[in-house]
C-alpha cells in the first residue's frame, strides 16, 4: 500500500505533525480502466478528488483534509495558529482566511 506523507494539525495532539494518507493504487486503476474500455476512468477520477483519509503518525487521529493545510501567522499577535481558524484564538481578531 501507498502512503504520502504531509505536515498537519493533528486535533488531538494539539500540534502539527507528520501525517499520512494512503493513496490510491494508480497502477491498478490504470488495468481496470483498460479493460472497462475507458469506463473506469470516472471512478478514478472520483477517487482521486475524494478528500483523503489523513491520520497523524503519532496517535493515529484522523485529521480532516481540510484542517491540515498548516498553520498560519496571526497579522495583529504573530501567535501561530492553525490554518483553518479565521479568528485568532489569541487576540480574538479576524485573521481572514
Ligand atoms: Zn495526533
Ligand atoms: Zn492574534
Amino acid at each position: 500500500m501507498a502512503f504520502k506523507e504531509s505536515q498537519g494539525y493533528c486535533k488531538k495532539c494539539e500540534e502539527n505533525i507528520l501525517i499520512r494518507a494512503e493513496t490510491p493504487n494508480h497502477v491498478l486503476h490504470l488495468i481496470i480502466t483498460i479493460f472497462t474500455l475507458s469506463l473506469w476512468v470516472i471512478v478514478w477520477i472520483g477517487l482521486s478528488i475524494k478528500p483523503k483519509e489523513w491520520r497523524c503518525t503519532k496517535c493515529g487521529n484522523l485529521v480532516l483534509s481540510s484542517e491540515m493545510r498548516g498553520t498560519k501567522e496571526c497579522p495583529h499577535c504573530n501567535e501561530v495558529v492553525p490554518q483553518i481558524m479565521a479568528t485568532c484564538p489569541t487576540c480574538n481578531k479576524w485573521m481572514g482566511v
